[in-house]
């Protein structure tokens, strides 16, 4: 058997060439890292659970006619995407001060934003990522104007969708983050939603009692990680019937 072959890995997931080309083969760790790696586990049925939630948003996305790039999933811990270049920017809308908002401008975490507020951090991992303007966007040309346009409008419509979903299962998305790539359908280049939509990359908070549901749970230290991300599969009738993610046995 051919061994696959494997064209990057990431702190929660590994990307293999697909079966076909401009397939992308995106298979889901089980790795939690927080601080930019500083905070590190691995935390068993996490990629199981973020790979099933991933597809039930972007497969909910592409029929709401928002692109991205999931074609379906494969297995566990896997799913064909669409290769994409991706835009070296990470995508973060917030509807309510959390994070580093509440730390940069002293806002009280909870507190409801005016409207969602956009925000674009260069994608570097040895710089931890910093905020960048559009500014910066457009003087290094990390993407054009048009560009610019297209992803704050596929930000704000994943927003909307998302926000709308949650709140009906009892769930705010206080912020998420999101990555947009780049696909070329003959001479036209199109974006799309990459990477995975995940509690990794959302804060989502109980409405009742503002109890986390994401990632937070792991940075903070909060319990159990796969508890909070199995409610929120529960709540939204992903995985039903799982409770637990079971751990197989070995038998010697
Ligand atoms: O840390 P911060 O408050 O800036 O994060 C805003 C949102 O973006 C959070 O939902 C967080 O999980 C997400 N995020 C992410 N990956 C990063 C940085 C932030 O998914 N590298």
């Amino acid at each position: 058997m051919a061994r696959r072959k494997k064209i990057y890995e990431g702190k929660a997931k590994i990307l293999y060439e697909g079966p076909e080309p401009g397939t992308i083969v995106q298979y889901f760790k089980d790795d939690a890292t927080a601080f930019n790696a500083e905070k590190k586990d691995v935390i068993d049925g996490k990629g199981v659970l973020n790979n099933r939630l991933s597809e039930f948003f972007m497969t909910g996305l592409n029929t709401i006619g928002v692109p991205t790039h999931f074609i379906r999933r494969l297995n566990m811990r896997e799913q064909l995407v669409r290769a994409c270049e991706i835009v070296p920017l990470e995508v973060i809308v917030r509807n309510f001060a959390a994070g580093t908002m509440s730390k940069r401008l002293g806002i009280d975490e909870g507190t409801q934003l005016p409207r969602p507020i956009v925000e674009y951090c260069y994608k570097d991992d040895s710089l931890g990522d910093p905020l960048v303007t559009e500014e910066h966007i457009a003087a290094f040309g990390w993407a054009s104007q048009q560009d610019m346009d297209d992803i704050l409008s596929l930000a704000l419509r994943v927003n909307d969708y998302l926000s709308g979903l949650m709140y009906g299962v009892g769930i705010r998305l206080v912020d998420f983050k999101i990555e947009v790539g780049r696909v070329y359908d003959g001479d036209f280049q199109r974006l799309v939603v990459a990477d995975e939509i995940s509690p990794d990359s959302c804060r989502l908070w109980d409405i009742e009692s503002g109890q986390k549901l994401d990632k937070d749970v792991f940075r903070r230290d909060l319990g159990s990680l796969t508890d909070a991300y199995s409610e929120v599969a529960r709540r939204l009738g992903v995985m039903p019937k799982m409770t637990t993610v079971a751990k197989p046995t070995l038998i010697n």
